[in-house]
């Protein structure tokens, strides 16, 4: 090898998953750009199908959270599911959270109380899919922005509850023993913890500013964490999306919620952030192999900079 410093620096890693990421390390050094301006939404249209006022153009509400006779938190199902109990090839459910009655308003601008509300409202959607008997599985997820798949600007998030546990559910599962040692490997990339959960930036990110928050003690699913946890969980959470909207300048983002299959009491659960800076195109597509610029710790360190206490 040679010591020519225009040789570039690439790392290559590998995730709990065997996922692999090839990091050009001296790219990804540049100087950070300072927090980014807010990027506004646009004026609520006339017809927000979630605004107040406008609650008869979605499919009956299921459930709310609400404060002085006016709902702060609104389920219904989805207009246009991709599970339904009247199917026969693809029974389930397909539910959406309204998680605030603002337009305007993101995820990372809810108090810590309301996103304990928020996550309470998960939980509790999460235990009515257990009731049903035919329902093996409940996946939690949040699009932000077009970028990340939202069709509607209106924060909320979708509940699918379906008959069958996807085999990447069961690939993840394998690897709950990781999950205890990942505060240790993960050490560098840590940038906030409240004695109960943490936020790193992964080695091996798949996109920049990744962020996954995991709890110390494992537990399967929203549905095992108590009062406490839940408040610890919504504290992390509002840490996390501050810095990352800081950081970006409200860009795109999915968060997905990694649940264990109903009743699975060994399950690593987590949610991972994925900010959608980038895109993945042809190399990503032929390989299944990450190209990335942004080195993970640098990401973290940037984005610890950003939490606000
Ligand atoms: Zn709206």
């Amino acid at each position: 090898m040679s010591d020519d410093k225009s040789e570039p620096k690439l790392e290559l890693h590998k995730d709990y998953l065997g996922r692999q990421v090839v990091l050009s390390v001296s790219r990804g050094k540049r100087p950070h750009d300072a927090p980014k301006p807010r990027v506004g939404k646009d004026a609520p249209p006339e017809k927000c199908f979630f605004c107040p006022g406008n609650e008869h153009l979605t499919p009956p509400e299921i459930d709310r959270i609400e404060k002085d006779g006016k709902w702060e938190i609104r389920v219904f199902p989805n207009k246009f599911p991709a599970f339904h109990e009247s199917s026969k090839k693809a029974y389930g459910r397909h539910e959406i959270i309204v998680e605030t009655p603002d337009h305007q308003k993101t995820l990372s601008e809810l108090s810590v109380e309301n996103l304990k509300d928020y996550l309470s409202m998960v939980k509790r959607r999460m235990e009515a899919a257990r009731q049903d008997g035919r329902l093996k599985y409940t996946s939690v997820f949040k699009n932000e922005g077009q970028a990340a798949g939202a069709s509607l600007e209106h924060s909320h998030t979708q509940l699918v509850g379906m008959e069958f546990v996807p085999k990447y559910v069961l690939k993840i599962a394998k690897k709950t023993a990781a999950f205890s040692k990942m505060e240790k490997k993960e050490k560098k990339g840590i940038w906030f913890d409240n004695g109960h959960f943490f936020a790193f930036c992964p080695k091996a990110s798949r996109f920049p500013y990744e962020t996954w928050i995991v709890p110390k003690k494992q537990v399967s699913s929203l549905v095992g964490l108590d009062d406490q946890g839940l408040h610890s969980l919504a504290e992390c959470l509002k840490a996390a999306l501050g810095a990352l909207d800081a950081e970006s300048g409200y860009q795109p983002y999915n968060i997905v919620f990694h649940s264990g299959p109903h009743d699975w009491s060994a399950f690593p659960f987590h949610l991972e952030i994925l900010p959608r800076h980038s895109t993945w195109a042809g190399f990503e597509f032929a390989t299944e192999v990450v190209m990335s610029s942004s080195v993970p710790s640098v990401c973290a360190k940037e984005l610890g900079s950003l939490v606000k206490t």
